[in-house]
């Protein structure tokens, strides 16, 4: 919680005030001459530049505490920093000479004596002479640290060197030596203590008001503390840190001088430092030398972590950080960050640490090259430890002319079954080849019975209207529910999910996930091959998007796994659907389909299934969203992805084959076989060209007629379009307006959410090679045209 903070709140704020009201001169103020300006204004203003918020004041004594050769190091916190900041260290003291406290005068001042001048500008002891500046290995060599801090706070130091028979402690104000009260000497006094140095700021900002009353919690100010604490924590090794707040008993973080560096992530990250793995590099043309640890593949955070030190000093570096995450964003699922701590030793010559006041930014010679050596390198890691994994660059398959696209010898046509994650150790009960085959355009009575009760697809301007909402939408009087989870997303620390996660990406293909990265999507050519038309770079591309989508779901169902939002089935005011209904349904088709099951009783079927799933409903619910009721009700089914709904003919089929086509028994496979299932579901049907009705007449009656359906999913793709013809007159015109409403919705998916998000998340696998066809490029072209 936030304490309340100690300001000074007599002065009026806000409040209009004519200027001799405010006390201000009624003529405008004349120029004030550079040189009137007091330097102690000048210092000040400098202060208030590299001093500008209690974090960088710790920061720089710690950096001067670890510079010392401190072991033990200890802070106390109060209101964040503002009213106290303490840091106590055992490290090598200040010098004292016995002089100073005697007389104290400049002219007297032997080469020991750097108390009296610790808090002037530009004092340091750490430069000799302008050459150092190139080869400077400790913290902070400006010495204006210090400095600063007197100009705008109280500070008083106490300091005891190992060859001092006693401490001494002095008070500092702008820059000099000032009396603990008035009256008194400001001459250091002796007195006893520990060695090394303790540092007391109070009342940081005392004297800017403005930028006092600029920090609204101190609990704000004390995370960032906390933050650069922990920073040097893990990066200084042999170094014990405290940290506590005023008042408080116990340390708000500590690690012991002993720990390791693991340990010392642990401490101050925790889950990180379970997923570590070391990396180490360097080089000499460029000057540096890396050493770091960062998480490996199964740990994935909400926000990208990076502690980097460049020289032992903490830094920030947008550069790296990009770096880092693009070296990441094959391994981590989307959305996913992870912890990186980094050293750099760069060759001081060539890093500026001065770009920035607070040197929080720094610029280094040949950044670039250096950074990608490092990201390289940690690339290079995090794939051995990720099994064996290969990146295999295979030009694409060459251009084929456009003609073949309607054969059905073509690889988009016949090919797709084979990408399918395999299902081949699985028993096969009531079997289609390709599970995403099931068509919406069955015409069975109880099938169409139960779909009028399912919610309809969304329309598109349903979709366009829900776009960004994230929260519960309702689309009206469509009984349709989105429920996106409002609940935390998890981060699955499933192995088996992981190692389903590695599977995807050791079968990557780089280039086509380059070519699906730029597409852009031109139009639906073939609704009932599933073809589209794409673009990317100067070439155009034949897709099948049945098989893509296929991939896609099933990849989206392992990135988000235990995350997916839900549909809601239960139309408003219509009766909760009865799982058992649904599956009856599907497994009447599939007798019916298949007459090697003719001898099989649908409700036994459904009873073993029924069982299947019932028993294991909390399960399903957690990670899948699929909620099935007490009562045996099906709720809602899981949401892969938004504005587009699969095809409710297609449920019940996908029930029914949780039953024999999900391994219960194995956890891994169980979630492989379920989510297979799943993606298959998801997967546009086919649906048939749009009036072409005579040139493909044969098609449409083949699909309008149930026994026809029944060959057509045994049936090879060669026979889709030969096979005989039964034309059923009478629901013709029905199925039209069906399939027609239909198809604008997948043609609007198709743009708006499925190519868009095979742009955007989708990794192109090696078996994708067979879905994607390209079937011109521009320079082709060209020449083409060049010719006539
Ligand atoms: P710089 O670190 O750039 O030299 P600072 O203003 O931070 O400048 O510190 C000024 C000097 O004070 C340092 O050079 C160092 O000699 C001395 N000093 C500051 N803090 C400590 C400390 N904790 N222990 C020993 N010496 C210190
Ligand atoms: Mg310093």
């Amino acid at each position: 919680m936030a304490e309340p903070m100690d300001v000074d709140d007599n002065e009026p704020r806000g409040a209009k005030r004519t200027a001799s009201e405010a006390g201000l001169p009624s003529e405008a103020p004349r120029r004030i001459k550079a040189r009137l300006i007091s330097t102690d204004v000048v210092n000040k203003i400098a202060a208030g530049e590299i001093i500008v918020a209690p974090v960088n004041a710790l920061k720089e004594m710690m950096e001067n505490s670890v510079d010392a050769g401190a072991t033990a190091i200890e802070i106390l916190v109060k209101d964040g920093g503002l009213k106290l900041l303490q840091i106590t260290d055992n490290g090598h003291g200040i010098e004292v000479s016995k002089e100073c406290y005697k007389s104290y005068r400049y002219a007297n001042q032997t080469q020991k004596d750097d108390l009296p001048i610790l808090c002037e500008r530009f004092t340091t002891s750490k430069l000799k002479d302008f050459d150092d500046l190139r080869s400077i290995g400790t913290y902070g060599f400006r010495g204006e640290a210090l400095a600063s801090i007197s100009h705008i706070a109280h500070l008083r130091v106490t300091t005891k060197t190992a060859g001092s028979s006693c401490a001494w402690q002095a008070y500092y104000q702008d820059g000099k030596l000032s009396p603990p009260k008035p009256g008194q000497s400001s001459d250091p006094k002796p007195c006893a203590g520990r060695p090394g140095t303790q540092i007391t700021v109070e009342d940081l900002f005392y004297n800017i008001p403005n930028r006092r009353r600029a920090f609204k919690s101190p609990s704000e100010e004390y995370a960032r503390i906390l933050d650069v604490v922990t920073r040097y924590a893990v990066h200084c090794e042999h170094v014990s840190f405290s940290i506590k707040k005023h008042g408080e008993a116990g340390a708000g973080f500590s690690v012991a001088a002993a720990a390791s560096k693991i340990d010392r992530i642990k401490q101050a990250h925790g889950a990180a430092a379970r997923e570590l793995i070391e990396f180490k590099t360097q080089n000499d043309r460029w000057g540096f030398s890396a050493s770091g640890y960062c998480t490996t593949a199964n740990y994935s955070a909400k926000r990208t972590t990076i502690l980097l030190f460049i020289n032992h000093r903490s830094v920030e570096s947008s550069a790296v950080k990009k770096a880092i995450e693009q070296a990441y964003q094959l391994f981590l699922p989307k959305g996913g960050h992870p912890f990186v701590y980094l050293s750099l030793e760069i060759d001081p010559a060539r890093v500026d640490v001065n770009v920035h006041p607070t040197k929080r930014e720094v610029h280094f010679l040949s950044e670039d090259e250096i950074i990608d050596m490092v990201c390289t390198d940690i690339r290079e890691r995090l794939t051995q430890v990720d099994t064996s994994r290969t990146f295999k660059t295979q030009t694409l398959v060459p251009a084929i002319g456009s003609s073949t696209i309607n054969k059905q010898q073509s690889p988009l046509a016949g090919g797709d079954d084979k990408n399918q994650p395999s299902t081949d150790a699985l028993p096969r009960t009531p079997a289609s080849k390709r599970p995403y085959e099931n068509n919406l355009v069955r015409t069975d009575s109880k099938l169409r019975k139960i779909t009028s009760m399912l919610p309809p697809a969304l329309t598109p301007s349903q979709s366009l209207d829900n776009h960004d909402n994230n929260t519960t939408t309702a689309a009206s009087g469509h009984g349709i529910q989105y429920i996106t989870t409002d609940r935390e997303q998890v981060t699955t620390r499933l192995s088996s999910i992981k190692t389903l996660r590695a599977h995807v990406r050791d079968a990557i293909h780089q280039n086509l996930t380059e070519v699906f990265a730029s597409l852009t999507y031109i139009g639906l050519v073939d609704p009932f091959r599933r073809l589209a038309a794409m673009q990317s770079g100067v070439n155009l591309y034949l897709v099948d998007y049945g098989m893509i989508a296929n991939e896609l779901f099933y990849q989206i169902g392992i990135t988000d796994f235990g995350n997916f939002g839900a549909i809601q089935l239960r139309p408003s005011g219509s009766d909760p659907i009865q799982l058992k209904e649904l599956l009856l349904v599907a497994a009447e088709l599939e007798v019916q389909a298949d007459p090697s099951l003719a001898d099989l009783e649908p409700s036994a079927i459904v009873e073993k299934v029924y069982e299947q799933i019932y028993s294991r409903r909390e399960m399903l619910r957690e990670y899948f969203s699929l909620e099935v009721s007490d009562e045996g009700n099906l709720l809602t089914i899981p949401l892969l992805i938004k504005n587009y709904l699969p095809s409710m003919a297609k449920l019940p089929t996908f029930l029914l084959r949780l039953g024999p086509f999900v391994d219960w028994t194995d956890e891994a496979q169980c979630f492989h076989t379920f989510l297979v299932e799943l993606a298959a579901f998801y997967v546009p049907e086919k649906l048939p060209q749009a009036k072409q009705k005579s040139a493909k007449e044969t098609e449409n009656e083949l699909l309008t007629s149930p026994t026809r359906v029944a060959e057509r999913d045994t049936a090879t793709p060669e026979s889709d379009v030969t096979a005989g013809q039964s034309p059923i007159k009478n629901r013709q015109a029905e199925e039209d307006s069906f399939i027609t409403k239909r198809r604008v919705e997948i043609e609007y998916a198709l743009e708006h959410v499925l190519f868009p998000a095979f742009r955007s998340r989708l990794l192109a696998t090696q078996g994708m090679m067979q879905g994607v066809v390209e079937v011109a490029n521009l320079k082709g072209l060209y020449r083409v045209f060049e010719r006539c």
